[in-house]
């Protein structure tokens, strides 16, 4: 490697173990180059966590607010023209009626960090949007973006260390699909969401990454068991560079990662260890054997025969998630033995019918005939119950009754959350 590919492939490790968070985000960027040479008194900054849904910092689920406030103090310091701290929320958030954005940055205690350090926070839900077009697009030729990210000369992308039911991973590059406003984030995945996230990431490539890697998450993200202390913070210029590290730490082969691979690809890079020089604390020393959520979601339901093709994603998976567990607490077991479930667009090819075959979401509509259909994008948690209901010849009202105090229970529970 020469000199200047080797600075720019260079990835920190860093434990924020006996200096504290600040000191150890300092080091990791750093270490990785710095960002003297990135921000200038021109330079528009854009720093971006990933808060896709309200979740207090320290969780693992959401961007910790000690390491955006330690990244934004470093911008501060070298007086670039502005510095806006965005998101938008995942798919769903910022309707009329469901929770905003503004949720996610107050209970994470982002709205505090802006607060005292005197920086904006935008909505990319509700920015401004333009839409733009993608030079040899994988698939997505073109797409709307918020105009506040197409704006920044510099994106600092904040992921946290997680796995993802879609994408197996989930880190720098497909933390910038919260610059999609709204609906958009939809098209992403009706598309394909590797091949999209490629193609967002030729638009508003981030400049430099940091990972919250304090605690990582794994599994289906469900808190506080599948939380993994970890105590690291990671820093580097390059994307594809960072997120092979982080997916290297999390114990996967960064060949796996399709959106990595096929944006490395695009930039005429290896998104492979051996063109990374990770510096700081010994990678090996701090591998994991992280639990993909795929392989926790399979386990959990042996008797559901899951055909999923490439566009499936975490819509209709979380909504069938959702249903299955409802089903398996509060209804009839049976219900789920030998189920064949197909969503995505899965080819005629791979579906094998059972009695019991239910179809979900606008991706699978061609093989409605198939069994039973659930139709919506995606098809909603209820509707998924009482489809496989009818399929199983069992009672959805008991069920949906049962799942509705449920919620009610732990709105109880959770609302001080959202009221801070
Ligand atoms: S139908 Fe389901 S899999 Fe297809 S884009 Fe909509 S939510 Fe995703």
């Amino acid at each position: 490697m020469d000199e200047g590919k080797d600075m720019k492939n260079r990835v920190s490790i860093v434990s924020a173990g006996e200096n504290g968070i600040e000191a150890a985000v300092r080091q990791a960027i750093d270490l990785a180059g710095g960002l003297p040479d990135l921000i200038t008194p021109r330079s528009k900054v854009l720093v971006k966590p990933n808060l896709c849904s309200p979740q207090p910092s320290g969780t693992g689920i959401t961007t910790d607010c000690r390491v955006t406030e330690a990244v934004t103090k470093i911008v501060l310091e070298l007086k670039p023209k502005s510095v806006i701290i965005g998101e938008g929320a995942g798919a769903g958030y910022d309707f009329s009626g469901s929770t905003s954005t503004e949720e996610a940055f107050r209970v994470s205690g982002t709205a505090d960090v802006a607060a005292r350090l005197g920086i904006e926070l935008r909505n990319f839900n509700h920015d401004e949007w333009e839409e733009v077009s993608v030079k040899n697009p994988y698939i997505m030729d073109k797409v709307k973006i918020a105009r506040t990210a197409l704006e920044s000369d510099v994106i600092i992308s904040l992921p946290v260390l997680k796995t993802h039911l879609r994408t197996l991973i989930t880190l720098s590059l497909k933390n910038m699909k919260g610059v999609l406003p709204g609906a958009e984030k939809r098209k992403t995945h009706a598309l394909g969401l590797d091949k999209a996230i490629a193609d967002l990431n030729s638009l508003v490539k981030p400049s430099y990454v940091v990972v919250d890697a304090l605690a990582g998450m794994q599994g289906l993200w469900e808190y506080p068991q599948d939380k993994v202390e970890m105590g690291l913070i990671l820093a580097g210029r390059e994307p594809c560079a960072v997120d092979t590290v982080g997916t290297y730490l999390m114990g996967f082969n960064p060949a796996q990662i399709m959106h990595l691979q096929y944006f490395a690809a695009r930039q005429r890079q290896q998104a492979d260890l051996e063109h990374v020089m990770v510096v700081g604390e010994p990678l090996e020393s701090h591998r994991r054997s992280f639990k993909s959520g795929y392989d926790v979601f399979r386990a959990r339901y042996p008797g559901v025969n899951i055909i999923a093709g490439e566009s499936a994603c975490t819509g209709c998976y979380g909504e069938l998630m959702g249903a299955l567990t409802a089903m398996k607490e509060f209804g009839d077991g049976d219900a789920l033995t030998e189920l064949t479930v197909i969503l995505g667009n899965a080819s005629r090819d791979e579906v094998s019918v059972t009695e019991k075959t239910v179809i979900l979401g606008k991706c699978a509509r061609r093989l409605a005939h198939l069994g039973t259909f659930a139709k919506g994008c995606p098809p909603m948690g209820e509707d998924i119950i009482r489809t496989i209901c009818r399929t199983a010849g069992s009672d959805a009202d008991g069920v949906i009754a049962s799942l509705d105090r449920e919620r009610n229970r732990r709105w109880e529970e959770t609302k001080h959350l959202l009221a801070r």
